[in-house]
């Protein structure tokens, strides 16, 4: 049987960028001036866990504020929220909610989309110290500059992107709809695709479009190599392989799958959300998850009958998991921070995300 997320063709040969992508060091966010409040606030310290849960369900009430949280937060903030999910649902989510306030437990980037698409309602990030290393691989001025190369180019960018550089393309994308937003820009057009290399290489071999690559990389995904892959696959023969399309590996994947090395009929490429739809259908009990770990808790509780391995278990994004409790606490309490994006940028910005929400 097909499957979808994998090219119908997989030949030996893999065609890999020959510059070095841009790689950001492993960030450090302990110090960020939210904790520091955290822990110089009178009250704050002296709650214990259930205190600050309670305290918690009582002010989202009172300020009737929804909490939205991504699929990598941390367990306790996951359970919180009232909607989990990946960059895209997060997304749809702000923009049909009727709350006024949105606490938005994810990355800095994600709580600007929220403003974005939601002008006119409170948007707070709990810390917004909680950045992305790929995000941070590209500035507005340097696509300026890439589009000034190609003017003819269409510029799809990720996500994963700070406002301003959105601002700067035509369309926006997510792992889940990358894709289907390539696959609707016509056929003679130039693809620009900023800012993760490993993202707009999976692009290029499922479209078999020729895209120019921004080469960004995330430190997480960044760091999944191949060999570990197919050594997990051959621990665990019955398990489906679930793979993030920002993973480093997944050009040798494809490599790997083409000798035989990897089952094509178990080896999946997802996005977080597609993750969650994939455990929910497939009738296989074991699942390897290579992507953030954060993800194995919301795997866990879509299917609690099933076991979910982590390919790389110290796969862990520092910026997710900058958000905390006692800073949910602090955000719900005090109204801070709030993300609000510039009126100009947001325009173009929007612009690039409606195209994107048309095509999926
Ligand atoms: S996992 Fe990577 S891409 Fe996702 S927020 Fe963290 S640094 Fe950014």
């Amino acid at each position: 049987m097909r499957n979808p997320t994998l090219p119908d063709e997989l030949t030996v040969q893999v065609e890999l960028p020959t510059i070095m992508p841009r790689s950001k060091r492993r960030p450090s966010v302990l110090r960020t001036e939210a904790q520091q409040a955290v822990e110089a606030d009178p009250e704050i310290p002296h709650l214990t866990e259930s205190e600050l849960i309670e305290r918690i369900q009582h002010l989202r009430q009172e300020r009737n504020a929804v909490i939205l949280a991504h699929n990598y937060q941390l367990p306790i903030i996951q359970d919180l929220a009232d909607f989990v999910g990946d960059s895209l649902q997060l997304s749809q989510q702000a923009a049909k909610t009727d709350a006024p306030v949105i606490v938005f437990c994810g990355v800095h980037f994600m709580a600007e989309t929220a403003s974005i698409l939601c002008p006119d309602k409170t948007v707070l990030i709990p810390d917004p110290e909680a950045g992305c290393s790929l995000a941070s691989t590209v500035t507005a001025e340097e696509v300026r500059e890439w589009k000034a190369k190609h003017p003819d180019g269409v510029v799809v960018a990720y996500v994963n992107t700070n406002a301003d550089v959105k601002a700067e393309a035509d369309y926006c994308c997510t792992s889940s709809n990358a894709v289907k937003v390539v696959q609707a820009i016509p056929e003679e057009k130039e693809i620009l695709f900023l800012p993760d290399m490993f993202l707009g290489l999976y692009v290029q071999r499922m479209t078999g479009r020729k895209v120019h690559l921004w080469l960004g990389e995330c430190h997480v995904h960044a760091g999944f190599r191949a060999e570990d892959i197919v050594r997990a696959m051959q621990t665990y023969p019955d398990a489906d392989l679930l793979l993030h399309p920002e993973c480093g590996c997944v050009s040798q994947c494809m490599f790997a799958l083409a000798e035989g090395e990897l089952p094509k009929e178990r080896t999946f490429v997802h996005s977080t959300g597609g993750m969650v739809r994939h455990v929910r259908q497939s009738p296989t009990r074991i699942h390897l998850v290579a992507t953030e770990v954060g993800m194995l808790h919301r795997l866990k509780k879509e299917a609690p009958d099933k076991q979910f391995i982590p390919v790389k278990s110290d796969a862990i994004c520092e910026y997710m998991k900058t958000i905390t409790l006692p800073k949910l606490y602090r955000s719900l309490r005090d109204m801070v921070y709030e993300v609000r994006v510039p009126e100009a940028i947001a325009t173009r910005a929007r612009r690039a995300i409606d195209r994107m929400l048309e095509v999926v």
